[in-house]
Protein backbone atom coordinates (compact mmCIF):
# COMPACT_ATOMS: atom_id res chain seq x y z
CA UNK A 1 0.00 0.00 0.00
CA UNK A 2 1.09 3.29 -1.16
CA UNK A 3 0.90 6.38 1.84
CA UNK A 4 1.25 9.96 0.39
CA UNK A 5 1.02 12.74 2.60
CA UNK A 6 -1.81 14.73 1.73
CA UNK A 7 -1.48 18.69 2.03
CA UNK A 8 -5.69 18.98 2.46
CA UNK A 9 -5.29 16.91 5.72
CA UNK A 10 -2.20 16.93 6.65
CA UNK A 11 -1.92 13.51 6.85
CA UNK A 12 -0.31 10.63 5.02
CA UNK A 13 -3.52 8.71 3.69
CA UNK A 14 -3.45 5.32 1.78
CA UNK A 15 -3.37 6.12 -1.87
CA UNK A 16 -6.90 5.05 -3.66
CA UNK A 17 -7.16 6.09 -7.37
CA UNK A 18 -11.00 7.05 -8.45
CA UNK A 19 -10.86 4.70 -10.68
CA UNK A 20 -9.59 0.96 -10.34
CA UNK A 21 -5.46 0.70 -11.52
CA UNK A 22 -5.61 3.77 -13.29
CA UNK A 23 -4.00 7.13 -12.00
CA UNK A 24 -3.87 10.56 -13.05
CA UNK A 25 -1.95 13.28 -11.86
CA UNK A 26 -1.63 16.97 -12.36
CA UNK A 27 1.51 19.10 -12.50
CA UNK A 28 2.16 22.85 -12.35
CA UNK A 29 4.35 23.66 -14.90
CA UNK A 30 6.58 26.43 -15.62
CA UNK A 31 5.74 30.01 -16.70
CA UNK A 32 8.58 30.37 -19.73
CA UNK A 33 9.90 33.54 -19.55
CA UNK A 34 13.12 32.52 -18.21
CA UNK A 35 14.83 28.97 -17.63
CA UNK A 36 13.92 27.14 -14.96
CA UNK A 37 16.21 27.44 -12.02
CA UNK A 38 17.44 23.66 -9.55
CA UNK A 39 14.45 24.73 -7.13
CA UNK A 40 11.58 24.42 -9.76
CA UNK A 41 13.53 21.34 -11.22
CA UNK A 42 13.60 19.80 -7.97
CA UNK A 43 9.59 20.08 -7.91
CA UNK A 44 9.54 18.30 -11.43
CA UNK A 45 11.74 15.52 -10.24
CA UNK A 46 9.73 14.69 -6.85
CA UNK A 47 6.57 14.74 -9.32
CA UNK A 48 8.41 12.47 -11.78
CA UNK A 49 9.39 9.59 -8.65
CA UNK A 50 5.86 9.74 -7.84
CA UNK A 51 4.90 8.84 -11.63
CA UNK A 52 7.43 6.32 -11.82
CA UNK A 53 6.48 4.97 -8.21
CA UNK A 54 2.68 4.73 -9.60
CA UNK A 55 3.86 2.85 -12.74
CA UNK A 56 5.94 0.52 -10.80
CA UNK A 57 3.12 -0.84 -8.89
CA UNK A 58 0.88 -1.44 -12.15
CA UNK A 59 -0.88 1.66 -12.62
CA UNK A 60 -1.56 2.95 -16.05
CA UNK A 61 -0.72 6.44 -15.18
CA UNK A 62 -1.57 9.90 -17.23
CA UNK A 63 -0.01 12.68 -16.61
CA UNK A 64 -1.16 16.56 -17.52
CA UNK A 65 1.10 19.62 -17.09
CA UNK A 66 0.69 22.93 -17.97
CA UNK A 67 2.67 25.53 -20.03
CA UNK A 68 2.26 29.18 -18.42
CA UNK A 69 2.86 31.18 -21.65
CA UNK A 70 0.65 34.01 -20.55
CA UNK A 71 -1.22 35.85 -17.45
CA UNK A 72 1.32 35.25 -15.10
CA UNK A 73 2.06 38.51 -13.61
CA UNK A 74 4.82 39.90 -11.54
CA UNK A 75 3.21 39.52 -8.56
CA UNK A 76 0.56 36.52 -7.73
CA UNK A 77 -1.66 39.07 -6.30
CA UNK A 78 -2.79 40.26 -10.12
CA UNK A 79 -0.91 43.11 -10.29
CA UNK A 80 1.90 44.01 -12.44
CA UNK A 81 3.32 43.38 -15.87
CA UNK A 82 3.00 39.90 -17.53
CA UNK A 83 6.09 38.25 -16.36
CA UNK A 84 6.02 37.11 -20.77
CA UNK A 85 5.82 40.17 -21.86
CA UNK A 86 8.17 41.84 -19.73
CA UNK A 87 10.85 39.04 -21.20
CA UNK A 88 9.84 39.89 -24.42
CA UNK A 89 10.33 43.80 -24.30
CA UNK A 90 13.78 43.49 -22.64
CA UNK A 91 14.94 40.29 -25.17
CA UNK A 92 13.54 41.83 -28.28
CA UNK A 93 11.74 38.98 -29.76
CA UNK A 94 7.75 38.84 -29.22
CA UNK A 95 6.07 37.26 -26.65
CA UNK A 96 5.21 33.69 -28.60
CA UNK A 97 8.95 33.87 -29.78
CA UNK A 98 10.26 33.57 -25.53
CA UNK A 99 7.54 31.27 -25.16
CA UNK A 100 8.37 29.09 -27.20
CA UNK A 101 12.40 29.42 -26.49
CA UNK A 102 12.30 28.75 -22.90
CA UNK A 103 9.35 26.11 -23.35
CA UNK A 104 12.32 24.57 -25.60
CA UNK A 105 14.59 24.92 -22.48
CA UNK A 106 12.57 23.62 -20.38
CA UNK A 107 11.61 20.26 -21.71
CA UNK A 108 15.23 19.95 -22.17
CA UNK A 109 16.30 20.56 -19.06
CA UNK A 110 13.80 18.00 -17.69
CA UNK A 111 14.86 15.31 -20.23
CA UNK A 112 18.33 16.10 -18.98
CA UNK A 113 17.56 14.79 -15.94
CA UNK A 114 15.92 11.66 -17.19
CA UNK A 115 12.10 13.27 -16.31
CA UNK A 116 9.38 11.09 -17.79
CA UNK A 117 7.74 13.66 -20.10
CA UNK A 118 4.24 14.23 -18.99
CA UNK A 119 1.69 12.49 -21.33
CA UNK A 120 0.05 15.97 -21.89
CA UNK A 121 1.82 19.17 -21.88
CA UNK A 122 -0.70 21.92 -22.32
CA UNK A 123 -0.22 25.74 -23.08
CA UNK A 124 -2.41 28.38 -21.58
CA UNK A 125 -2.64 30.09 -24.68
CA UNK A 126 -4.47 26.91 -26.45
CA UNK A 127 -7.10 27.06 -23.86
CA UNK A 128 -9.10 30.38 -24.55
CA UNK A 129 -12.14 28.74 -25.86
CA UNK A 130 -12.29 26.73 -22.44
CA UNK A 131 -11.34 29.70 -19.84
CA UNK A 132 -14.22 31.64 -20.98
CA UNK A 133 -16.81 29.10 -20.63
CA UNK A 134 -15.29 28.33 -17.18
CA UNK A 135 -15.29 31.74 -16.40
CA UNK A 136 -18.94 31.85 -17.94
CA UNK A 137 -20.38 28.92 -15.50
CA UNK A 138 -18.89 30.96 -12.18
CA UNK A 139 -20.39 34.09 -13.42
CA UNK A 140 -23.53 31.98 -13.67
CA UNK A 141 -23.48 30.85 -10.20
CA UNK A 142 -22.85 34.05 -9.15
CA UNK A 143 -19.11 34.36 -8.41
CA UNK A 144 -17.96 36.87 -10.08
CA UNK A 145 -17.83 40.46 -10.32
CA UNK A 146 -16.52 43.27 -12.77
CA UNK A 147 -13.89 45.92 -12.09
CA UNK A 148 -12.07 48.35 -13.78
CA UNK A 149 -8.96 46.16 -14.98
CA UNK A 150 -10.71 42.90 -15.29
CA UNK A 151 -13.31 40.10 -13.88
CA UNK A 152 -12.52 38.89 -10.62
CA UNK A 153 -13.47 35.54 -8.33
CA UNK A 154 -15.42 36.54 -4.76
CA UNK A 155 -13.65 34.23 -2.42
CA UNK A 156 -15.70 35.37 0.37
CA UNK A 157 -18.83 33.21 -1.71
CA UNK A 158 -17.08 30.34 -1.53
CA UNK A 159 -17.79 28.74 1.01
CA UNK A 160 -14.22 26.84 2.63
CA UNK A 161 -12.05 28.79 0.55
CA UNK A 162 -8.08 28.03 1.27
CA UNK A 163 -8.92 24.75 2.89
CA UNK A 164 -5.71 23.62 1.37
CA UNK A 165 -3.85 26.21 3.56
CA UNK A 166 -5.05 24.99 7.23
CA UNK A 167 -6.07 28.74 7.96
CA UNK A 168 -9.44 29.90 8.44
CA UNK A 169 -11.02 32.70 5.71
CA UNK A 170 -10.22 35.96 8.34
CA UNK A 171 -6.83 34.30 8.94
CA UNK A 172 -5.81 33.84 5.20
CA UNK A 173 -6.88 37.57 4.69
CA UNK A 174 -4.41 38.44 7.51
CA UNK A 175 -1.70 36.47 6.44
CA UNK A 176 -1.85 38.02 2.67
CA UNK A 177 -2.07 41.68 4.45
CA UNK A 178 1.34 40.92 5.60
CA UNK A 179 2.85 39.59 2.87
CA UNK A 180 4.67 42.64 1.43
CA UNK A 181 4.96 41.01 -1.38
CA UNK A 182 1.20 41.44 -2.36
CA UNK A 183 -0.24 44.55 -3.25
CA UNK A 184 -4.19 45.09 -2.58
CA UNK A 185 -6.07 46.59 -5.57
CA UNK A 186 -8.70 49.28 -3.65
CA UNK A 187 -11.10 47.71 -5.94
CA UNK A 188 -10.97 43.91 -5.20
CA UNK A 189 -13.57 43.39 -2.59
CA UNK A 190 -11.44 40.78 -0.99
CA UNK A 191 -7.58 40.50 -0.96
CA UNK A 192 -8.26 37.21 -1.42
CA UNK A 193 -9.87 37.42 -4.29
CA UNK A 194 -8.25 36.88 -7.93
CA UNK A 195 -8.79 37.47 -11.21
CA UNK A 196 -10.43 35.02 -13.82
CA UNK A 197 -9.91 37.43 -17.03
CA UNK A 198 -7.34 40.67 -17.18
CA UNK A 199 -8.60 43.90 -19.67
CA UNK A 200 -6.27 44.93 -21.89
CA UNK A 201 -4.63 48.06 -20.47
CA UNK A 202 -6.37 50.84 -22.52
CA UNK A 203 -3.46 52.90 -23.18
CA UNK A 204 -0.97 50.02 -24.35
CA UNK A 205 -0.87 47.82 -27.24
CA UNK A 206 -0.50 43.77 -25.85
CA UNK A 207 0.84 41.03 -27.49
CA UNK A 208 -1.35 38.26 -26.39
CA UNK A 209 -5.13 39.46 -25.72
CA UNK A 210 -8.04 37.45 -27.53
CA UNK A 211 -12.16 39.23 -27.55
CA UNK A 212 -14.37 37.67 -24.44
CA UNK A 213 -17.52 38.62 -23.43
CA UNK A 214 -16.30 41.13 -20.71
CA UNK A 215 -14.13 42.77 -23.19
CA UNK A 216 -10.56 42.23 -24.54
CA UNK A 217 -7.52 41.05 -22.88
CA UNK A 218 -6.47 38.14 -21.42
CA UNK A 219 -7.09 34.65 -18.87
CA UNK A 220 -5.38 34.79 -15.08
CA UNK A 221 -3.02 32.51 -14.49
CA UNK A 222 -4.72 30.58 -11.45
CA UNK A 223 -7.91 29.80 -14.56
CA UNK A 224 -5.54 27.78 -16.60
CA UNK A 225 -4.65 25.43 -14.51
CA UNK A 226 -7.94 24.37 -12.99
CA UNK A 227 -9.03 24.65 -16.68
CA UNK A 228 -6.44 22.33 -18.07
CA UNK A 229 -7.61 19.65 -14.87
CA UNK A 230 -11.18 19.89 -15.44
CA UNK A 231 -10.22 19.29 -19.59
CA UNK A 232 -7.58 16.64 -19.30
CA UNK A 233 -8.21 14.68 -16.45
CA UNK A 234 -11.70 16.05 -14.97
CA UNK A 235 -13.33 15.32 -18.40
CA UNK A 236 -15.29 18.37 -17.99
CA UNK A 237 -15.11 19.77 -21.59
CA UNK A 238 -16.53 17.93 -25.02
CA UNK A 239 -16.88 19.27 -28.84
CA UNK A 240 -20.22 20.74 -27.69
CA UNK A 241 -19.23 22.79 -24.71
CA UNK A 242 -18.36 22.91 -21.09
CA UNK A 243 -20.43 20.18 -18.50
CA UNK A 244 -19.04 21.34 -15.37
CA UNK A 245 -21.86 18.58 -13.74
CA UNK A 246 -20.09 15.36 -15.46
CA UNK A 247 -16.55 16.93 -13.83
CA UNK A 248 -14.84 13.60 -12.69
CA UNK A 249 -12.56 14.04 -9.16
CA UNK A 250 -8.76 14.13 -10.11
CA UNK A 251 -6.40 11.94 -8.32
CA UNK A 252 -3.45 13.58 -7.77
CA UNK A 253 -1.66 17.45 -8.13
CA UNK A 254 1.31 18.46 -7.24
CA UNK A 255 3.68 21.34 -7.29
CA UNK A 256 5.46 23.32 -5.36
CA UNK A 257 4.67 24.38 -1.63
CA UNK A 258 4.86 28.07 -2.56
CA UNK A 259 1.57 27.64 -4.60
CA UNK A 260 -0.35 26.25 -1.34
CA UNK A 261 -1.96 29.87 0.01
CA UNK A 262 -2.95 31.41 -3.66
CA UNK A 263 -2.57 29.73 -6.55
CA UNK A 264 -3.71 25.99 -5.78
CA UNK A 265 -6.49 27.37 -3.13
CA UNK A 266 -7.76 29.54 -6.27
CA UNK A 267 -7.61 26.25 -8.41
CA UNK A 268 -10.08 24.59 -5.59
CA UNK A 269 -12.01 27.67 -5.86
CA UNK A 270 -12.66 27.98 -9.47
CA UNK A 271 -13.21 24.13 -10.25
CA UNK A 272 -15.77 23.40 -7.06
CA UNK A 273 -17.31 26.46 -7.62
CA UNK A 274 -17.88 25.52 -11.00
CA UNK A 275 -18.97 21.54 -10.90
CA UNK A 276 -19.99 21.66 -7.04
CA UNK A 277 -17.32 18.63 -6.56
CA UNK A 278 -14.38 18.00 -5.17
CA UNK A 279 -11.38 18.99 -7.18
CA UNK A 280 -8.67 16.97 -6.49
CA UNK A 281 -7.91 13.97 -4.18
CA UNK A 282 -4.36 13.89 -3.16
CA UNK A 283 -2.44 17.51 -2.65
CA UNK A 284 1.16 16.65 -2.92
CA UNK A 285 3.50 19.09 -2.69
CA UNK A 286 7.28 19.69 -2.53
CA UNK A 287 9.59 21.71 -0.33
CA UNK A 288 11.93 24.54 -1.50
CA UNK A 289 15.88 24.40 -2.30
CA UNK A 290 18.16 26.65 0.11
CA UNK A 291 21.04 28.10 -1.77
CA UNK A 292 23.36 30.17 0.61
CA UNK A 293 20.36 30.26 3.19
CA UNK A 294 17.77 31.92 0.83
CA UNK A 295 15.43 29.84 -1.05
CA UNK A 296 16.48 29.61 -4.07
CA UNK A 297 14.84 31.77 -6.52
CA UNK A 298 15.04 34.51 -9.64
CA UNK A 299 14.16 37.55 -7.63
CA UNK A 300 16.44 35.93 -4.65
CA UNK A 301 19.24 36.22 -7.29
CA UNK A 302 20.68 32.88 -6.80
CA UNK A 303 19.39 31.03 -9.55
CA UNK A 304 21.74 28.18 -10.60
CA UNK A 305 20.76 26.36 -14.06
CA UNK A 306 21.23 23.02 -16.00
CA UNK A 307 23.34 25.49 -17.89
CA UNK A 308 25.75 26.70 -14.80
CA UNK A 309 25.66 22.71 -14.14
CA UNK A 310 26.73 21.85 -17.80
CA UNK A 311 29.81 24.68 -17.56
CA UNK A 312 31.32 23.86 -14.30
CA UNK A 313 31.25 20.00 -16.20
CA UNK A 314 28.72 18.47 -13.47
CA UNK A 315 26.04 16.09 -15.09
CA UNK A 316 22.41 16.93 -14.68
CA UNK A 317 21.78 13.63 -13.29
CA UNK A 318 24.08 14.71 -10.19
CA UNK A 319 21.59 16.89 -9.39
CA UNK A 320 18.89 14.41 -9.74
CA UNK A 321 20.92 12.57 -7.45
CA UNK A 322 21.76 14.98 -4.97
CA UNK A 323 17.57 15.80 -4.89
CA UNK A 324 17.07 11.61 -4.16
CA UNK A 325 18.89 11.84 -1.49
CA UNK A 326 16.43 14.07 0.70
CA UNK A 327 12.91 13.40 0.82
CA UNK A 328 11.00 15.93 -0.81
CA UNK A 329 9.07 17.29 1.72
CA UNK A 330 12.23 18.52 3.58
CA UNK A 331 14.27 21.24 2.55
CA UNK A 332 17.09 20.85 0.62
CA UNK A 333 20.24 22.79 0.87
CA UNK A 334 21.87 23.06 -2.41
CA UNK A 335 25.86 23.57 -2.42
CA UNK A 336 28.73 23.02 -5.04
CA UNK A 337 30.09 20.72 -2.39
CA UNK A 338 26.72 18.18 -2.05
CA UNK A 339 26.68 18.26 -6.12
CA UNK A 340 30.29 17.06 -5.50
CA UNK A 341 29.16 14.14 -3.22
CA UNK A 342 26.30 13.07 -5.16
CA UNK A 343 28.72 13.42 -8.74
CA UNK A 344 31.18 10.92 -6.88
CA UNK A 345 28.11 8.39 -5.65
CA UNK A 346 26.71 8.25 -9.08
CA UNK A 347 30.31 7.34 -10.79
CA UNK A 348 30.43 4.89 -8.09
CA UNK A 349 26.78 3.84 -8.77
CA UNK A 350 28.13 3.46 -12.88
CA UNK A 351 31.33 1.86 -12.44
CA UNK A 352 29.75 -1.14 -10.12
CA UNK A 353 26.94 -1.65 -12.89
CA UNK A 354 30.02 -2.04 -15.36
CA UNK A 355 31.36 -4.78 -12.89
CA UNK A 356 27.98 -6.44 -12.50
CA UNK A 357 28.09 -6.78 -16.27
CA UNK A 358 31.98 -8.29 -16.71
CA UNK A 359 30.59 -10.45 -14.01
CA UNK A 360 27.36 -11.60 -15.41
CA UNK A 361 29.77 -13.36 -18.21
CA UNK A 362 32.03 -15.00 -15.60
CA UNK A 363 31.12 -18.86 -16.71
CA UNK A 364 31.26 -20.11 -12.82
CA UNK A 365 28.46 -18.00 -11.66
CA UNK A 366 25.44 -19.84 -11.71
CA UNK A 367 22.02 -20.08 -10.47
CA UNK A 368 20.96 -18.39 -7.68
CA UNK A 369 21.68 -19.65 -4.47
CA UNK A 370 19.44 -19.64 -1.57
CA UNK A 371 21.19 -16.80 0.41
CA UNK A 372 21.61 -14.94 -2.92
CA UNK A 373 17.82 -15.11 -3.38
CA UNK A 374 16.80 -14.62 0.75
CA UNK A 375 19.31 -11.38 0.19
CA UNK A 376 17.38 -9.71 -2.74
CA UNK A 377 14.06 -10.68 -1.40
CA UNK A 378 14.72 -8.99 1.71
CA UNK A 379 16.03 -5.90 0.10
CA UNK A 380 13.27 -5.71 -2.74
CA UNK A 381 10.62 -5.91 0.39
CA UNK A 382 13.05 -2.79 1.90
CA UNK A 383 12.77 -1.01 -1.24
CA UNK A 384 9.25 -0.73 -1.98
CA UNK A 385 8.62 -0.41 2.16
CA UNK A 386 10.70 2.52 1.46
CA UNK A 387 8.92 4.35 -1.38
CA UNK A 388 5.39 3.10 -0.18
CA UNK A 389 6.50 5.41 2.87
CA UNK A 390 5.68 8.74 1.24
CA UNK A 391 8.18 8.26 -1.75
CA UNK A 392 11.06 7.79 0.91
CA UNK A 393 13.91 8.04 -1.73
CA UNK A 394 16.81 8.64 0.55
CA UNK A 395 16.01 5.55 2.51
CA UNK A 396 15.60 3.90 -1.23
CA UNK A 397 19.21 4.72 -1.79
CA UNK A 398 20.52 2.98 1.00
CA UNK A 399 18.49 -0.16 0.20
CA UNK A 400 19.83 0.22 -3.34
CA UNK A 401 23.59 0.51 -1.59
CA UNK A 402 23.18 -2.16 1.12
CA UNK A 403 22.47 -4.17 -2.21
CA UNK A 404 25.56 -3.07 -3.63
CA UNK A 405 27.78 -3.40 -0.82
CA UNK A 406 26.78 -6.99 0.21
CA UNK A 407 27.41 -8.07 -3.49
CA UNK A 408 31.19 -6.82 -2.56
CA UNK A 409 31.51 -8.15 0.46
CA UNK A 410 30.59 -11.71 -0.81
CA UNK A 411 32.79 -11.38 -4.25
CA UNK A 412 35.67 -11.10 -1.33
CA UNK A 413 35.21 -14.85 -0.23
CA UNK A 414 36.73 -17.92 -2.76
CA UNK A 415 34.07 -19.12 -4.93
CA UNK A 416 31.57 -16.01 -4.19
CA UNK A 417 30.04 -17.68 -7.52
CA UNK A 418 27.90 -20.22 -5.23
CA UNK A 419 26.63 -17.66 -2.93
CA UNK A 420 25.88 -14.95 -5.10
CA UNK A 421 24.51 -14.22 -8.62
CA UNK A 422 25.64 -11.36 -10.67
CA UNK A 423 22.51 -11.54 -13.15
CA UNK A 424 20.15 -11.34 -10.39
CA UNK A 425 21.69 -8.20 -8.52
CA UNK A 426 22.04 -6.59 -11.85
CA UNK A 427 18.45 -7.58 -12.36
CA UNK A 428 17.16 -6.07 -8.86
CA UNK A 429 19.23 -2.68 -9.76
CA UNK A 430 17.79 -2.08 -12.99
CA UNK A 431 14.05 -2.75 -10.83
CA UNK A 432 15.72 -0.15 -8.55
CA UNK A 433 16.27 2.19 -10.87
CA UNK A 434 12.93 2.21 -12.47
CA UNK A 435 11.99 4.68 -9.76
CA UNK A 436 15.14 6.36 -9.13
CA UNK A 437 15.57 6.60 -12.78
CA UNK A 438 19.92 7.34 -13.00
CA UNK A 439 19.72 5.78 -16.34
CA UNK A 440 21.43 2.84 -15.02
CA UNK A 441 19.86 0.57 -17.83
CA UNK A 442 22.17 2.83 -20.47
CA UNK A 443 25.21 1.90 -19.35
CA UNK A 444 27.09 -0.03 -21.84
CA UNK A 445 30.31 -1.96 -21.18
CA UNK A 446 33.20 0.79 -22.50
CA UNK A 447 35.69 -0.27 -25.44
CA UNK A 448 38.89 0.17 -24.22
CA UNK A 449 41.28 1.74 -26.74
CA UNK A 450 43.75 0.00 -28.62
CA UNK A 451 46.61 1.97 -26.46
CA UNK A 452 44.89 1.38 -23.40
CA UNK A 453 44.72 -2.55 -23.89
CA UNK A 454 48.45 -2.32 -24.89
CA UNK A 455 49.95 -0.95 -21.51
CA UNK A 456 47.64 -3.12 -19.51
CA UNK A 457 49.43 -6.35 -21.04
CA UNK A 458 52.78 -4.61 -20.66
CA UNK A 459 52.00 -3.87 -16.95
CA UNK A 460 51.05 -7.75 -16.20
CA UNK A 461 54.34 -8.77 -17.71
CA UNK A 462 56.01 -6.46 -15.41
CA UNK A 463 54.04 -7.27 -12.27
CA UNK A 464 54.62 -11.18 -13.61
CA UNK A 465 58.03 -10.31 -13.37
CA UNK A 466 57.74 -8.31 -10.19
CA UNK A 467 59.38 -5.04 -11.63
CA UNK A 468 56.60 -2.94 -9.36
CA UNK A 469 58.00 0.28 -9.90
CA UNK A 470 57.71 -0.02 -13.75
CA UNK A 471 54.32 -1.47 -13.22
CA UNK A 472 53.55 1.65 -11.53
CA UNK A 473 54.62 3.89 -13.53
CA UNK A 474 52.60 2.31 -16.39
CA UNK A 475 49.41 2.49 -13.87
CA UNK A 476 50.14 6.21 -13.29
CA UNK A 477 50.05 6.22 -17.64
CA UNK A 478 46.52 4.48 -17.71
CA UNK A 479 45.11 7.36 -14.78
CA UNK A 480 46.24 9.77 -17.10
CA UNK A 481 44.07 8.53 -19.65
CA UNK A 482 40.94 8.14 -17.67
CA UNK A 483 41.11 5.33 -16.33
CA UNK A 484 41.78 3.34 -13.75
CA UNK A 485 43.32 0.40 -12.06
CA UNK A 486 41.88 -2.06 -9.99
CA UNK A 487 43.71 -5.56 -9.01
CA UNK A 488 41.41 -8.52 -7.74
CA UNK A 489 42.33 -11.52 -7.30
CA UNK A 490 40.81 -12.25 -10.91
CA UNK A 491 43.38 -9.93 -12.16
CA UNK A 492 43.76 -6.30 -13.21
CA UNK A 493 40.27 -4.79 -13.79
CA UNK A 494 40.37 -1.37 -15.68
CA UNK A 495 37.39 1.16 -14.37
CA UNK A 496 36.87 4.32 -16.02
CA UNK A 497 36.71 7.88 -14.21
CA UNK A 498 33.73 10.17 -14.61
CA UNK A 499 31.46 7.64 -15.93
CA UNK A 500 28.84 10.20 -14.97
CA UNK A 501 30.10 12.56 -17.61
CA UNK A 502 31.71 10.16 -20.12
CA UNK A 503 29.05 7.81 -20.66
CA UNK A 504 26.71 10.83 -21.80
CA UNK A 505 28.04 13.69 -23.30
CA UNK A 506 26.50 16.65 -23.29
CA UNK A 507 23.78 16.71 -26.24
ZN1 LIG B 1 -0.77 25.70 -11.66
Amino acid sequence: MLFLYNTLTRKKEIFKPVKDKKAGIYSCGPTVYSSAHLGNLRTYIFSDVLKRVLIYKGYKVKQVMNITDVGHLTSDADTGEDKVEKAAKKEKKTAWQIAKHYTKIFLNDTRKLNIIKPEIVAKATDQIKEDILLIKALEEKGFTYKTKDGLYFDTSKFKNYGALTGLSFSELKKNLKAGSRVEFSPEKKNITDFSLWKFSPPTKQRQMEWDSPWGKGFPGWHLECAVINLKYLGRAYNRSGFFPEKAQTIDIHTGGKDHINIHHSNEIAQAEAATGKKFVNFWLHGEFLVFKNLRMGKSEGNAVLIKDLEEKKYPPLAFRYLVLMNHYRKPLEFSWESLTGAKNALDNLYNFVLECQEDKKNKKAKKTSKTCAFLIKNLKKDFEAAINDDLNTPQALAVLWNLINSYSEAKKKSNWQKNINPKEIYKTILQFDKILGLRLNEVKPIKLPLEIKKIIKEREMLRKNKEWEKADRLRKAIENKDFFVQDTPEGTKIRIKNPSIRLWPKK
